[in-house]
């Protein structure tokens, strides 16, 4: 292949894999400033490549390579085992300079195991991986690390020696030699921005043709730009998610962490904790001690929050002086605690050049106090701010927020439902339902506002249902909190069972009326239709009315049988919230103890007989024991 075509596949290479990193990374605004310095890197070391490149092939390979999305470690060590193919080395190896506690030194950064290797380690008595070497001033690779030049060391004994001191005898040294029938080694600095290390091949040969070491040259600035793409990914990708200054996750990921943890805390019923931080008087700060003051008690706060996190928690700065930390299933008295700490130790601090720094924090728990993010973010600040006023430095609790009665919520939610016309009322009817609903927000009695719901309820009924028995809402709704008592649930929740229970056949709304009051059994199409109502009511007619939220997955699972024969997720078990299952078995039991065209109504004890016969199957045994139970208390 030409110099000019292989320049021509280098180019279609680079862009290919500068499409791969947008399409990977292209949620992040933040990475198109990091491709431009990527580009320009890559471009640059590109173009020196052009300029040094005689052996096409196993570099074009090696490129290749580069560009896959494997680390950086699996990279190196193919670069370096791909060498054994050419000029046929012994072994090649990349050390890389560290630094500890006992200073510099250099380890193997990429270590292939084979025979040699395995001689290489019976000639020091100990693993190559772990020997850690230290490579003296004078020494021939500090030399050439210093002046970025390739040597080729014909004496391998003196060498060695140099590498290992102390450790080999002569004579162990000619065998291994022999056995390896190895005479030299080749060196080569790999030098980039963050990394400084060695490229070490051993060769059959005592001595170097010129070629060679241009070839092992180009290959050492292969392995240079490898290195560089890597760190430079692992920056954009670091740099995408959190802060520049204070390195904790950016407003971005928070973002992203909480609706990640709302629904897992729903899903599994287990609270998180919000904690909510603003440092106290940073403009003072900056006024009095200069903005790099400021940003030193930024970075502090950022410490001690980091300090006081466990690995599972997310800590965030979502603003200049505003930080946030997520503790997964940490309820508000561990948050209170958690935060008190926090405080505490911030309070502790000695920050250099500005002394002690405060700040104020809030405190809100998720279900516990609300199931709705946003609300969740507004309580833990307004707590952040009661915080502030009540004199800095101290947590608060945040206080849950007078929360609309589910009367209410369930009152604007019909009259939206009428108001659209959804329903298929004259509008004499659904307007005089509307006022009826309207009139009652002045006079709040419940049990009052208990029948007026339950009544449009049936109202709304039997317009799809033409066999729909006046007055079963409300002995539907009673029995249903009978069964849920039983399960102890908690308020929360009994309002939300509450409010499902007027809502959860609104999708019928949507069903033809032919398919709802034909007098025949259905057929298996006819089936399919209605067996939409629930996805419909939840998605169509419910979610765009406010603070139906937290009623649509138990709308929509209403029909989800304990064995998993339901629909519409065929969700089995425990994965079905436990208010529908309860819907599931009221509205069952009423289907049947009430007539339809095409057969007689059961009588109670048949209809229980028939609900017990299906416990374990459509219903958990559990549920049946309950049902019966509440059943009995009603005397229906
Ligand atoms: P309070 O105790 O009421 O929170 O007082 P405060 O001064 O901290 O709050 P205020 O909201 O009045 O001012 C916030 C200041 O934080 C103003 C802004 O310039 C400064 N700030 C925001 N981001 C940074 C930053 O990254 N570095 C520095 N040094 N200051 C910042
Ligand atoms: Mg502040």
């Amino acid at each position: 292949m030409g110099l000019f075509n292989w320049i021509k596949t280098l180019n279609n290479e680079l862009k290919l894999a500068e499409d791969k990193m947008y399409r990977q990374k292209n949620d992040f605004v933040e990475i198109y400033q990091r491709n431009i310095a990527l580009e320009k890197e890559i471009a640059l070391r590109t173009e020196e490549l052009r300029k040094a490149n005689k052996t096409l092939l196993t570099l074009e390979h090696v490129w290749d390579m580069m560009n896959s999305s494997r680390p950086l470690s699996s990279v190196l060590e193919t670069i370096v085992s791909s060498l054994h193919g050419e000029f046929g080395y012994l072994y090649s190896c990349i050390l890389q300079k560290q630094l500890d506690k006992q200073g510099s030194f250099f380890a193997f950064k990429t270590y292939l195991q084979n025979s040699f290797s395995e001689n290489l380690d019976k000639l020091i008595s100990n693993s190559l991986f772990e020997t850690r070497f230290i490579i003296k001033k004078n020494s021939p690779f500090q030399e050439l690390l210093e002046n970025k030049e390739i040597k080729c060391f014909d004496n391998l004994k003196e060498i060695l020696n140099e590498l290992f001191p102390n450790q080999i005898s002569d004579d162990d040294i000619k065998e291994f030699q022999n056995v390896n029938s190895a005479h030299s080694l080749i060196a080569l600095p790999i030098l980039s921005k963050e990394f400084t290390g060695i490229l070490m091949v051993f060769s059959p040969r005592e001595e170097a043709k010129d070629s060679e070491l241009n070839f092992l040259s180009l290959f050492a600035k292969q392995i240079e730009l490898a290195i560089t793409i890597a760190n430079l990914f692992e920056t954009v990708k670091k740099q995408a998610v959190t802060d520049p200054l204070t390195e904790l996750f950016n407003r971005r990921f928070y973002e992203d962490a909480l609706s990640r943890e709302a629904v897992r805390a729903l899903r599994l019923n287990q609270p998180f904790t919000l904690i909510s931080l603003d440092l106290d008087k940073l403009k003072h700060i900056n006024d009095s001690l200069g903005h790099s003051a400021g940003d030193a008690a930024i970075k502090a706060v950022a410490r001690v929050i980091n300090k006081n996190s466990r690995s599972v928690d997310v800590p965030s700065r979502v603003g200049g002086e505003e930080f946030t930390i997520i503790l997964p299933g940490v309820d508000s008295q561990g948050g209170l605690v958690a935060a008190e700490r926090i405080r505490a130790s911030l309070e502790a601090e000695h920050v250099e050049g500005v002394g002690h720094i405060t700040a104020s924090v809030g405190v809100a728990t998720f279900i516990e106090m609300t199931t709705d993010v946003d609300e969740l973010v507004e309580i833990a600040d307004k707590a952040m701010y009661f915080a502030k006023q009540n004199g800095r430095n101290q947590v608060k609790l945040a206080e849950v927020q007078d929360t609309i009665s589910w009367q209410d919520i369930a009152i604007d939610a019909f009259i939206q439902i009428l108001d659209t016309h959804k329903v298929s009322f004259d509008k004499v009817t659904a307007d005089g339902l509307i006022k009826r609903l309207q009139s009652r927000q002045e006079n709040n009695s419940n049990t009052l506002t208990r029948e007026l719901l339950c009544d449009v309820v049936d109202s709304i009924s039997k317009t799809y249902t033409p066999f729909y028995t006046e007055g079963t809402t409300k002995q539907k709704v009673d029995l249903a909190y009978g069964i849920a008592k039983r399960f102890e649930l908690p308020k929360a929740d009994m309002d939300k069972l509450k409010l499902a229970m007027l809502l959860y056949d609104i999708g019928n709304v949507m069903i033809p009326n032919d398919v709802l009051s034909k007098k025949d059994p259905l057929t298996q199409e006819e089936k399919k239709v209605i067996s939409r109502h629930p996805i419909l009511g939840a998605q169509e007619i419910l979610k765009p009315i406010s603070h139906m939220a937290y009623i649509i997955p138990i709308i929509e699972h209403h029909h989800e049988n304990w064995d998993g024969t339901g629909y519409p997720d065929n969700k089995k078990g425990n994965d079905i919230p436990l208010i529908s299952q309860i819907i599931l078995i009221v509205d069952s039991y009423f289907a049947m103890i009430s007539e339809r065209p095409y057969r007689r109504a059961y009588s109670s004890e048949e209809a229980v007989q028939e609900i017990e016969n299906l416990a374990g199957k459509k219903y958990s045994e559990e549920l049946v024991r309950e049902f019966k139970n509440a059943l009995q208390d009603m005397y229906i």
